[in-house]
């Protein structure tokens, strides 16, 4: 989402209930809230209370988040994987650094925890096979929530050293040269059954992994892959929930990705189908219980918060990003 969006949906009384949103929920008596990150969500709602309160032109509490962000300690002992890992914590620092300013978190720090992650996935990898991976509560995932394709996703962001990026690239091959043969790919290393076709499990994630790999490694191969993921999730995107994380809404953010990529037109169409199957029938079947309305119904990444999140971004779709995860 863009900052237009800001200028022209967020008034200053939207955003003064975002910042003592972010601030309750620091304090705890708001529950707890945020995008992915370490720290119970401390990362995510430190993170988000910053770049709101910088739009609210609120100096002293973009300092207060961002001071509290700063004193979380990220400890060896964490996981890599984006929902509670060490991505999930240099993902809010990209996204700190995009909207408050270059060097907001600096690069030595984030660097640092680049090089654990890449150290901790060569344990667990094989040189010439796959150079990465890494477990997850016993599990060795694929997916983007907990698994290699969120971790490469955000490590392609840092300026990685020559022997780093190749294993990056060569682990993205590997997931690539092993995927089924639809196209999609296995929830983890060890489970083959073809089913998920998720933004956490399978072909959406990757693809938009993909997306960015080909843009970082200007390489043919990684575009096709990500338009071959994007043939999985037209013929079996369309779900039965509206969320972005296992739902239609997330499923569509792959459609603007790979237009974004291409520019072929086309892909700008599927993803107004998927959005216009939820605006027209959405509400209908879930009154009837032909849909789901979501595990958390107002919920961004599973309920009808992401839907709306992506009726807005179909407003321009050329700037639209899956939220906390595509930059
Ligand atoms: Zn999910």
């Amino acid at each position: 989402m863009t900052d237009r969006y800001f200028e022209n949906f967020m008034s200053d009384f939207v955003l003064e209930k975002a910042t003592c949103v972010c601030e309750n929920a620091l304090t705890g008596s708001g529950g707890d809230m945020g995008i992915h990150g370490a720290e119970g969500g401390r990362v995510g709602v430190c993170a988000v209370g910053a770049v709101v309160a910088n739009h609210q032109g609120n100096e002293q509490m973009v300092d207060y988040f961002l001071t509290k962000f700063k004193e979380i300690n990220i400890s060896k002992d964490v996981q890599s994987e984006i929902i509670g890992g060490k991505a999930g914590y240099l993902w809010a620092c990209l996204f700190l650094n995009k909207n408050l300013g270059h060097e907001t978190i600096s690069s030595a720090h984030t660097s640092a925890i680049v090089d654990e992650i890449i150290e901790n996935g060569r344990k667990l990898g094989e040189k010439e096979r796959c150079p990465l991976m890494f477990e997850s509560n016993g599990e060795r995932y694929w997916g983007v929530a907990r698994g290699l394709a969120g971790i490469m996703h955000v490590l392609m962001h840092f300026e990685l050293k020559p022997d780093e990026r190749a294993d990056v690239k060569k682990t993205i091959e590997y997931m690539i040269n092993n995927r089924f043969p639809s196209g999609n790919y296995p929830r983890n290393e060890d489970m083959k059954s073809d089913e998920l076709v998720y933004w956490c499990h399978g072909a959406p994630g990757l693809a938009l992994t993909l997306v960015k790999a080909a843009e970082v490694f200007e390489d043919k191969e990684m575009i096709k892959a990500a338009i071959d993921a994007a043939k999985v999730v037209w013929t079996h995107g369309l779900l039965k929930k509206v969320g972005i994380c296992h739902g239609i809404s997330g499923n569509a953010y792959v459609f603007l990705s790979i237009y974004r990529i291409t520019g072929h037109v086309a892909h700008l169409h599927q993803a107004k189908a998927f959005a216009c199957f939820l605006l027209d029938r959405g509400h209908k079947l879930i009154s009837e219980g032909q849909m789901h309305g979501g595990d958390i119904p107002y919920s961004l990444f599973e309920g009808v918060g992401g839907m709306a999140y992506l009726f807005l971004d179909m407003t321009d779709p050329v700037n639209a990003r899956f939220p906390a995860y595509e930059l």
